[in-house]
């Protein structure tokens, strides 16, 4: 096997999905990199490959001193590394880049056994659009740093997706109904394991449904893209007229992009406009 860095996914419930490709990866390197040395040798043991090499941890916390490490594993003794995370695909809300970027940067080989993803799968079940689909990661816990994220993304003409989990999930969706209203919403839970659900509705129906039932396991959380009458010239105008009042025009075409997530261009000519009528 070539030395370099194999990025192997990994099932994310149903051990069956493992591909071959990424079992005889698995089998074959030299090293393991994973989150969680107990987890990944049990994951080694359920698919019958022998765990008798190295496991070295590869977790956010220590990825800046572990990637040259890894680097000088695979091109100062010609080592194959297997990057894996507790489950599904390495890099997607787990560490990873860094050591790709430091790879790519040392000119390194790099490769990619692809496979499960929850984000991925979540969509598929969700019947919400997924020509355009902006996947958001973890949603933040505070208050107010949850209104702000959703805020932000709430004028984009795409299918918005986060994880999130079972304790948390109830705030937000009750957070997520003042924000995006009447659109369609989705949660999508235990995906590949034996109580597989995906939940629909707008996020107030989502809430109760969670409160009254107890919400379990690991979610993905996802809403509709933003209806054209919700993004509207005739907001954006009036968006722009009252922020025109107090501010000079760059200021004020920048905070509106940043905070809804508008096309730079379209709010600039918008700007433009509406000064020349004001
Ligand atoms: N790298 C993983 C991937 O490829 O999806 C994601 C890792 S992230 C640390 C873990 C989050 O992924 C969970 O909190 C949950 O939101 C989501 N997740 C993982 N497995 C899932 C499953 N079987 N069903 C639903 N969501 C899942």
């Amino acid at each position: 096997m070539k030395n370099g860095l194999y990025i192997v996914a990994t099932p994310i419930g149903n051990l069956n999905d493992i591909s071959a490709r990424a079992t005889e990866v698995l089998a074959e390197a030299d090293i393991i990199a994973c989150e969680d040395t107990r987890v990944a040798k049990k994951l080694f043991s359920l698919l019958g490959v022998s765990h008798s090499k190295t496991f070295i941890t590869y977790q956010d916390h220590n990825e800046e001193n572990q990637a040259q490490r890894l680097i000088d594993l695979i091109s100062g003794e010609g080592k194959s590394i297997a990057l894996v995370s507790d489950a599904g695909s390495p890099l997607i809300s787990d560490p990873g880049y860094k050591l790709v970027r430091k790879c790519r940067e040392q000119g390194i080989y790099v490769t990619v056994i692809p496979g499960c993803c929850a984000f991925v799968c979540a969509l598929q079940l969700s019947g919400l659009p997924t020509n355009r689909f902006l996947f958001a990661g973890f949603i933040p816990n505070k208050d107010k740093a949850r209104t702000d994220m959703f805020q932000k993304l709430k004028s984009l003409d795409a299918t918005l997706i986060f994880y999130e989990t079972a304790p948390r999930i109830v705030k937000t969706l009750k957070a997520a109904a003042e924000v995006f209203g009447s659109r369609q919403a989705a949660v999508a839970r235990e995906i590949t394991k034996i109580f597989e659900e995906c939940v629909t509705g707008t996020a107030e129906e989502l809430a109760e449904h969670f409160t009254e039932k107890e919400p379990k396991g690991e979610m993905v959380f996802m809403v509709a893209p933003c209806p054209d009458n919700e993004s509207g010239r005739d907001d954006l105008e009036e968006l722009l007229k009252n922020a025109l009042k107090k501010k000079p025009l760059k200021t004020a075409v920048r905070e509106i992009v940043d905070q809804y997530g508008l096309n730079k261009h379209d709010v600039y000519q918008t700007a433009l406009k509406v000064k020349d009528e004001q």
